[in-house]
């Protein structure tokens, strides 16, 4: 069972992300609890004031560090956390090793950044953990948030249906998965790898093993080294 306790100022765009699919079932089962805290509620002043002006005048609103600070302090008074990760574009850059490894962990929080960031007092005090999906800025780190979650509690065991499916998927094992068909066989004339309706499991697998070489190889060589 694992929790994840998303920070947001923005909780509207993780509701549909989060509630269907493989995590939506997840969480029916048991398997993984998600709970949005609205930065906003722990803002300051009459009108919950959540961002301000940066120091040095630059352009945007950065995210103030007092109703971070006192979300972060309440849950850890609830509960002990293993990380306390903060959605970044200049963090580490997300891969299967990190989601297998938080896979493994009990509870998160998921700090989102939006407009020019986060008071950066933040990350130097609070923040355990950058995670960014990649060169390239968002506007939010909701989107970033989603798919971190997404990725972590598909592999929870018993998340998805048949347990090996999600350990076949593509970078288990530094391999890309094999492309999947279906029926029918014959489409148009476009066929099917004969081979696959063989219905022999070891010509099958062998098969497979060759197209997953064969294609991180050739897309994601990286992966080899
Ligand atoms: N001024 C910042 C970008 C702010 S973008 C900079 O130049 O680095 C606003 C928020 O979106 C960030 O605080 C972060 O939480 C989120 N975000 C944007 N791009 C992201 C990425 N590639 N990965 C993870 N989070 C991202």
């Amino acid at each position: 069972m694992i929790r994840i306790d998303i920070l947001t100022v923005l909780p509207e765009l993780l509701e549909s992300p989060l509630n269907y699919s493989i995590v939506q079932r997840a969480k029916n089962k048991g398997l993984a609890s998600i709970v949005i805290h609205n930065i906003r509620d722990y803002g300051k002043g009459k009108y919950h004031q959540t961002d301000d002006y940066p120091f040095g005048g630059e352009a945007g609103m950065v995210i103030m560090i007092e109703p971070v600070y006192k979300i972060i302090t309440q849950l850890k008074k609830e509960r002990e956390y293993d990380h306390i990760i903060y959605m970044s574009p200049d963090g580490d850059i997300l891969d299967q090793g990190i989601s297998n490894s938080l896979s493994l962990t009990n509870n998160l929080i998921i700090l989102c950044g939006h407009y020019k960031g986060i008071d950066h007092r933040i990350r130097e005090h609070l923040i355990t953990k950058e995670i960014s999906v990649g060169d390239y800025v968002l506007s939010g780190g909701e989107i970033p948030a989603a798919i971190l979650c997404d990725s972590i509690i598909r592999l929870i065991p018993g998340a998805i249906s048949d347990e090996t499916s999600a350990l076949s998927d593509s970078f288990q094992d530094n391999l890309l998965a094999p492309p999947v068909y279906t029926r029918p066989a014959n489409f148009n004339g476009w066929e099917v790898p004969n081979v696959l309706l063989s219905g022999n499991p070891k010509l099958i697998r062998e098969w497979q093993e060759t197209q997953s070489l064969e294609r991180t190889k050739k897309l994601r060589p990286n992966l080899l080294k």
